[in-house]
């Protein structure tokens, strides 16, 4: 027998496939031997050796473009990797998702070129992260309307306002802010703009004023953050036409890969609630012969197929060469209904195991909070 050895890709990466069963098997040795997931999962935050453990293997490469050293950022491959974290949790491919969409791609397609090739290099070798900053405490739906504001001096943007419920607040190493351009009157003008901020850069620090007890998703910080920056002129992001419409594709491209989220984390509800149920004795037979049980179980399967079809759709449309902005409908469709989906199996879950499920160190109940 022959054996072909595997070619590694461009820039010395291992071929995905071989990355992502050594990334599973990776995540499954952290959460299970080295450590129990159970227990981890009802602090907040996460301990230092295991976030370290598993930005060891540079899994946001695979969201960097090939020429500035990453895998390529192909969306089949950020899905599949967002379905390898979820399995295991679904914080932490909550956490890769606010990296890879509201960070690392728009940073890719708007920015320019110098800070780019600065924020790749500190992502591939230093394992620094990112996240976006639009909600703020007067100004969530309404986002048009955000009051956090610019004016230009000296050739850089001086930027002031709050920021709150950004994913990663307190952690990320980079932002990106949004503001709108002051005018010398002090009244603020219509569009939207985003900057790069360089937290450990001079005058670009972030004061987080609070951190919030969030529900769920325990593993990531949440809070208000007081903006006061400047940000050098080069940190501006270009938007093709509008600002509105550079945060409509960003936005909508987000959307679109909750799907690789939803995959692991619908395929583990299926898997716990088999494996319950067979195991499982009640009333002298396994549960499993139920048939409110089976039609519980046959949703789950459902939910999951539903979710390989979304994940298939989004690999071929979701693609940083495409606008997104005019998407809206279908964008909005695919994450309001897989997150609909996430919530009911974990509802189905949490029924067929009953009593035991009901906590935050278990699998059911923490999907309840987490979806
Ligand atoms: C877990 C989590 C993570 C988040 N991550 C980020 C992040 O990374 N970055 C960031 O900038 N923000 C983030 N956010 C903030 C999120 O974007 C806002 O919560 C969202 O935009 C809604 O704003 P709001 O909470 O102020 O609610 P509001 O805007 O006050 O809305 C309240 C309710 O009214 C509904 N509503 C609004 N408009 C209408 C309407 N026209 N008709 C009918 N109903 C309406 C809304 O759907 C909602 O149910 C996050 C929030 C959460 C909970």
């Amino acid at each position: 027998m022959t054996v072909v050895a595997a070619t590694p890709t461009a820039n010395g990466h291992k071929p995905f496939p071989q990355f992502i069963q050594e990334f599973k098997a990776q995540l499954k040795h952290l959460f299970h031997i080295r450590s129990d997931i159970n227990q981890l999962s009802i602090k907040r935050g996460m301990p230092p050796f295991i976030l370290r453990e598993i930005m060891s293997s540079t899994p946001l490469s695979t969201y960097i473009p090939e020429q500035y050293g990453g895998r390529g950022g192909h969306i089949h491959e950020g899905l599949a990797l967002a379905a390898a974290a979820s399995y295991e949790s679904l914080p932490l491919s909550l956490g890769f998702g606010i990296n890879w969409a509201l960070f690392l791609q728009p940073t890719g397609k708007y920015g320019e070129e110098k800070i780019k090739a600065k924020v790749f290099t500190d992502f591939l070798t230093n394992q620094k992260m990112g996240g976006l900053m639009i909600t703020e405490p007067g100004y969530g739906s309404d986002a048009l309307h955000m009051q956090s504001s610019y004016t230009t001096k000296d050739g850089n943007y001086h930027l002031q306002g709050t920021k709150h419920w950004a994913g990663l607040t307190g952690w990320a190493d980079y932002w990106l802010l949004t503001a709108r351009q002051k005018n010398k009157n002090g009244k603020l003008k219509r569009d939207i703009d985003f900057f790069i901020c360089d937290v450990s850069a001079p005058e670009q620090n972030i004061v987080v004023e609070e951190f919030y007890e969030n529900l769920g998703v325990y593993l990531l910080p949440y809070g208000r953050n007081h903006i006061d920056v400047k940000i050098p002129s080069g940190q501006k992001l270009v938007p093709q036409s509008t600002g509105i419409k550079m945060m409509l594709d960003l936005l909508h491209r987000s959307r679109m890969q909750f799907p690789g989220m939803a995959m692991g984390f619908l395929q583990r509800m299926l898997d716990e609630a088999v494996q319950h149920c067979q195991e499982r004795q009640v009333g002298g037979k396994s549960l499993f012969n139920y048939d409110q049980v089976q039609q519980r179980i046959s949703h789950l399967q459902s939910a999951y197929t539903i979710c390989s079809a979304m994940c298939f759709n989004s690999s071929q449309k979701a693609g940083v060469e495409n606008d997104l902005a005019p998407h809206g409908l279908e964008a909005n469709a695919v994450k309001t209904y897989v997150t609909d989906l996430m919530q009911s199996s974990a509802q189905s879950l949490l029924q067929l195991v009953g009593a035991k499920g009901y906590r935050l160190d278990h699998i059911a109940g923490r999907a309840i909070v987490d979806s």
